[in-house]
């Protein structure tokens, strides 16, 4: 079969293979990928900065945002049957007793990231338990349920850690970035009904800004226009450290930043102390968030499913750019003004 690799720590690695067909296990189920999303963390990998390749492999199939039919499955599956339209979840423990996504690095494998093959293939493996059933209302958005997965969990902890405090739910939300986390962060808080203020470089005319206003949410330009008023939530989804600081700036007395970027070492900042000052005299809050559970998933689908009836087709306006096996490279080159792009594997 085809499947979609890369080499981890080896530059401009991405290529097709042909691989063997996987033979589902035990307690695993053979999915037949649908649609596999594409994002900075594979970029990170094809570039040689992250990754790591399954023990006993020289490369990684790619794909850890993936939709897929259930194809077969190995003795003992119960929860899931061929024919189930499913979203594997990514990481799995390692000797670890925490809810999975937290536990910490070198205590986990990730399909598609680190030392377990992905989804990027015309067959792919996973431990049936870690599989979300796909309400039929929403496969033809379901690709982007991992990414979304994430902002769920983000989201959740700022909601949760700002009531916890102050006794009341935040009204007001900053995000900062429109890409797909930005765009679902924002999706996710005008869901529950908190002013949205989305804010990022691209011009008022950008399909990024018109989707923001779409949902309800201010758009401001940051490269010409100034944010007005402080937030009682911020969420954090460019990867600038600068951003991130700025954010911190932003928030109203009590307020939560959330932190869901990858942000590069170095960097020079200005006035940090004045910054980590006002944070303290402000009972300001920073959490950094990473990965999400099975019930992160679930919450994502359910909101996919509220945010195509609310505001019809523009989940799936996020995708703007499709690629198949036969040019899958496209997948993995996109311009600022793309959000998410996504390898068609089997139409459904
Ligand atoms: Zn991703």
């Amino acid at each position: 079969m085809k499947a979609v690799t890369a080499v981890p720590g080896v530059p401009e690695s991405l290529r097709l293979r042909e691989v063997p067909k996987p033979v589902p296990k035990a307690g695993e189920a053979l999915l037949r990928p649908l649609a596999v999303g594409v994002c900075g963390t594979d970029k990170e990998i094809i570039e040689g900065r992250y990754g790591k390749a399954p023990e006993g492999s020289d490369f990684l199939i790619l794909g850890h945002e993936a939709l897929a039919e259930v194809a077969d499955v190995g003795a003992g599956v119960d929860n899931v049957s061929p024919g189930d339209v499913v979203v594997p979840t990514v990481r799995r423990p390692l000797n670890c007793d925490l809810p999975v996504d937290y536990c910490p690095f070198g205590k986990y494998l990730e399909h598609g990231i680190w030392g377990l093959h992905g989804h990027a293939a015309e067959y792919s493996i996973s431990d049936a338990r870690y599989l979300v059933k796909v309400p039929p209302e929403v496969v033809d958005v379901a690709v982007l349920t991992e990414p979304l997965s994430v902002v769920e969990k983000g989201v959740e902890l700022g909601l949760n850690l700002y009531q916890a405090r102050l006794s009341r739910l935040p009204q007001r939300a900053l995000v900062l970035g429109a890409g797909p986390i930005g765009l679902l962060a924002a999706m996710l808080l005008r869901l529950r009904g908190l002013a949205v203020t989305v804010t990022a470089t691209r011009p008022p005319d950008s399909l990024k800004a018109k989707l923001a206003q779409q949902i309800g949410a201010v758009y401001v330009d940051a490269a010409h226009d100034e944010i007005s008023g402080k937030f009682d939530l911020v969420i954090e989804a460019t990867g600038s450290p600068q951003v991130a600081l700025e954010g911190l700036e932003r928030l109203e007395s009590g307020g939560v930043e959330v932190l869901l970027g990858v942000y590069p070492r170095g960097g020079t900042l200005n006035d940090v102390g004045a910054l980590l000052t006002d944070a303290v005299l402000n009972n300001k809050l920073v959490v950094g968030s990473v990965n999400a559970g099975i019930r992160h998933f679930q919450m994502a689908l359910q909101h996919l499913k509220e945010a195509k009836e609310r505001y019809g087709d523009w989940p799936r306006r996020l995708i703007t750019k499709e690629a198949t096996l036969e040019n899958y490279a496209e997948a993995y080159h996109w311009t600022h003004d793309d959000i998410k792009t996504v390898l068609v594997m089997t139409p459904k």
